[in-house]
């Protein structure tokens, strides 16, 4: 089967990268280069599994997209996105792209793995996290999006399923295939134009912000709304905005509709207070220079941020 229609090889193939020890640049690689082992996850046209390489024991996060899905699910501009995307990204809090090829019927990515799993996953099995545990990833989430968005890149899916866990319990961003990028890149504080009115929306009911529901400019404050929404459910141990229908979840987010539970601390409240302003303008770090402000708030007293990496992530569940 050829390449989906829009796609070129050059976009898709064989591409090793930096930190990597294939030797020859341009190699193509297959699928039985790989011994394939467990599912690490799916996604709504992927599916991601772990991947040793027989001849170095190298090993990655394959993810296989069947190209006929690709093609059916109207997700080509997706997989463009993310495979450019990645490529353009070098930082630890970014799961990072090594290589990329397709055959016959699929397309793949070869991601670093991540098996720690989901941070989903870790607060499902927690429940809740502590103030610490909490404090130290929302740092780790802050340094990688400030790193993106710093290069021009809105995320537009965060969410704590698409934010992984390293073995050690470090936390990487993934799944960039709603990423869009501002033009010029330089001014990262720019807005983008609406896009068209569709029926659908890009992102999840639960972490999409009141602007981009009514069709208002996107701003970096669609990835600060999703932030604040992931600190409130690391803390509580649910979103704040959830309805018993996606129509419902959004009438909550347009109208700003969330209980601050009692026994957040004054400073989580204020963070996540700060952080669900409905005026994406004024969310804190939306600004030029706002991410020192978000960085140098209370509720990061504890933390260290010139070692993050280099402190002992909270415990896996
Ligand atoms: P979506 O439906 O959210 O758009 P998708 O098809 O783009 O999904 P991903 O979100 O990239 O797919 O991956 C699906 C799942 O696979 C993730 O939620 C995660 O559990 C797992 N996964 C993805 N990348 C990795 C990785 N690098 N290491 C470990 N697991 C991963």
């Amino acid at each position: 089967m050829p390449l989906p229609e829009g796609m070129d090889a050059s976009e898709i193939k064989a591409k090793p990268r930096r930190k990597f020890s294939f030797r020859a640049p341009q190699q193509s690689y297959t699928v039985n280069d790989f011994e394939l082992g467990k599912v690490l996850g799916v996604g709504s046209y992927s599916k991601v599994v772990r991947a040793r390489k027989k001849d170095t024991g190298e090993v990655f996060a394959l993810k296989i997209m069947d190209k006929r899905r690709v093609i059916k699910e109207n997700k080509i501009s997706n997989v463009k996105t993310e495979r450019l995307v990645l490529d353009q990204l070098d930082h630890p809090g970014v799961v990072q792209l090594f290589f990329t090829f397709h055959d016959a019927h699929h397309l793949y990515l070869g991601l670093e793995c991540c098996d720690g799993g989901e941070l989903f996953y870790q607060i499902m099995k927690k429940g809740r996290l502590s103030v610490d545990e909490t404090a130290l990833y929302t740092a780790e989430i802050i340094e990688a999006l400030e790193y993106i968005h710093g290069q021009g890149l809105i995320h537009r899916d965060l969410k704590p399923e698409n934010i992984l866990l390293t073995s050690d319990g470090h936390l990487k961003l993934a799944d960039f295939g709603s990423t869009k990028m501002l033009k010029p890149l330089q001014d990262v504080f720019i807005q983008i134009e609406p896009e068209a009115r569709t029926s659908t929306f890009i992102g999840t009911a639960e972490y999409v912000s009141p602007e981009v529901l009514t069709s208002h400019p996107l701003t970096i404050g669609a990835d600060l709304w999703a932030l604040g929404c992931i600190v409130y459910q690391m803390l509580e141990g649910k979103p704040p905005f959830r309805g018993t229908s996606e129509y419902i979840t959004f009438q909550k987010v347009m109208a700003r509709e969330f209980m601050m539970p009692p026994h957040f601390t004054p400073e989580a409240q204020d963070l996540v207070d700060h952080l669900l302003d409905l005026d994406p303008e004024r969310r804190i770090a939306a600004v030029p220079m706002g991410y020192d402000a978000l960085k140098a708030h209370p509720f990061f007293s504890r933390v260290k941020w010139s070692q993050l990496r280099e402190l002992t992530p909270p415990r896996l569940a």
